[in-house]
């Protein structure tokens, strides 16, 4: 029987003030109920990550950050070091998004480094992959998808790499209100779970949680988390509404 755990990630991107995250948030406490098996995580931005650390430190809801530097600290003007981000009571740290691969055109490469330095520190990544609309059109979605994350974990031993969780985001969904069938997210869900299958084994394979992300919203998500190998999901949009409230209290 795996150990897999039901996640539910909601990725505010650049949204939100901290008063406007406060607000939220408190909402999210009184109303989202987490289990043992069932872990939401919410990810707003730098600046309101201490504040929602704080209010949901009453609940069972995580905190997770949209990225972090590798280095430790120093002279990298604008980035913030894992060690910041763990004085603050962060616990998770998104990698890959495909906004930071393509507009802050972020390379598999720095996605390793940055990967490596979040699992060393305790931090639990979320790595995010995905296929462009183009990629997908050529037939390329696998070996997208294969080298983002062989890339990624270039260099990590199993016992390493066994927090990690995976977010299958297909880029032509993100924020386009286009949202894979079930049947297009299972198909990649079960290459991922090979593919880890392949690198390090059965038992990593089976206990690592595989997401899914694009345009999720209450309406379209009961096919795709009935799916076996889709383990939750990372949410961008409708994590910003009561539609995430929604999402959270039906998934349960
Ligand atoms: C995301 O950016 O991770 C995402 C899934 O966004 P949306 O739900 O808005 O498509």
């Amino acid at each position: 029987l795996n150990e897999r755990k039901f996640i539910l990630a909601a990725n505010w991107k650049m949204n939100k003030t901290n008063t406007e995250a406060a607000e939220f948030v408190s909402k999210l406490v009184g109303q989202i109920k987490t289990e043992d098996k069932f872990e939401v995580i919410v990810c707003p931005p730098y600046t309101a990550l201490e504040k929602v650390r704080d209010i949901t430190s009453s609940s069972n809801i995580k905190v997770g950050a949209q990225n972090v530097y590798y280095e430790d600290k120093g002279a990298y003007t604008g980035e913030i070091s894992v060690n910041m981000l763990k004085d603050i009571g962060v616990e998770y740290v998104i990698l890959g998004h495909s906004e930071r691969r393509h507009i802050f055109k972020e390379s598999d490469g720095l996605i390793n480094k940055k990967l490596k330095k979040v699992i060393v520190s305790g931090l639990t990544p979320i790595l995010c992959v995905g296929e462009q609309l183009e990629e997908r059109e050529k037939g390329l979605t696998f070996n997208v998808v294969e080298r983002q994350i062989k890339e990624a974990l270039y260099g990590l031993t199993e016992e390493e790499a066994r927090t990690i969780v995976i977010a299958y985001e297909p880029v032509w969904a993100i924020g386009t209100g286009k949202v894979a069938t079930p049947n297009q997210a299972q198909e990649v869900h079960e290459f991922i779970r090979d593919l880890l299958k392949d690198i390090f084994n059965e038992e990593f394979a089976e206990n690592t949680a595989i997401l899914y992300g694009g345009s999720i919203k209450p309406n379209n998500y009961l096919g795709l988390f009935g799916k076996p190998d889709i383990d939750g999901g990372l949410v961008g949009g409708a994590s910003l509404t009561e539609d995430f409230v929604e999402l959270a209290n039906i998934m349960k």
